[in-house]
C-alpha cells in the first residue's frame, strides 16, 4: 500500500504533525549534529532516514555520547543501544546502502518501537536493568516475533574502527 501525496498530506494534517521549518526544528547534518547533542546524556534516534542516522552516529562517536538506534519499516522494527568503544556503532552493523525510497510504516510498529526505545533510555539514565548494548532487537510484527542478535564491532568501521576518519 502506498499513500498518494494527497493522502499523505491529509494524514499529516490529521495527526497534527508540524510543518517543516517551525520553531525549534533544525535539519540534522554533519554541521548541526554535534551542536544538537553536545552536553546531553544520550541521543535518541527518532530520525526518518538512514543517512541522518549515520550523521547522528558519527557525532555521537566523536563526542562519546550514547545513542539509541531505532528504525521501522512496514511491520518490522529494530532497536539497539550504541556507545563505542563498549559497543559497536551503527556503521559497524548497518550497511551503507541508503534506500532510495521511504518505506511505508505502520503506526502501530512505530508506537511499539518508540515505547521500547523510551524504555531503553530510562534504563540507561537510571541504571536499572540491562540495555540493548551490543545487541540488536528485531521485531517482526506480522509473525509476531521478537529476536535479539548479538552484534559485533567492525574493526575496519569508518566511524569507530581503526580506519575512522
Ligand atoms: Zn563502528
Amino acid at each position: 500500500m502506498t499513500l498518494s501525496a494527497d493522502e499523505l498530506e491529509r494524514y499529516s494534517r490529521q495527526m497534527g504533525l508540524p510543518d517543516w521549518g517551525g520553531d525549534g526544528q533544525e535539519r540534522i547534518d554533519t554541521r548541526s549534529a554535534p551542536a544538537l547533542i553536545a552536553g546531553h546524556d544520550i541521543a535518541i534516534d527518532c530520525l526518518d532516514t538512514l543517512e541522518a542516522r549515520f550523521v547522528l552516529n558519527r557525532a555521537c562517536v566523536a563526542l562519546d555520547i550514547p545513542m539509541l538506534y531505532a528504525a521501522v519499516g512496514g511491520f518490522t522494527g529494530q532497536l539497539s543501544f550504541i556507545h563505542p568503544p563498549t559497543t559497536p556503532c551503527l556503521e559497524c552493523f548497518i550497511p551503507h546502502k541508503i534506500p532510495t525510497e521511504k518505506p511505508q510504516v505502520s503506526g502501530c510498529t512505530t508506537g511499539m518501537i518508540s515505547s521500547l526505545e523510551a524504555l531503553e533510555a530510562i534504563k540507561y539514565l537510571t541504571g536499572i536493568g540491562r540495555t540493548l548494548a551490543g545487541r540488536l532487537l528485531i521485531v517482526e510484527g506480522v509473525e509476531p516475533r521478537f529476536d535479539i542478535l548479538e552484534i559485533e564491532k567492525d574493526p575496519d568501521c569508518p566511524a569507530c574502527g581503526s580506519q575512522a576518519e
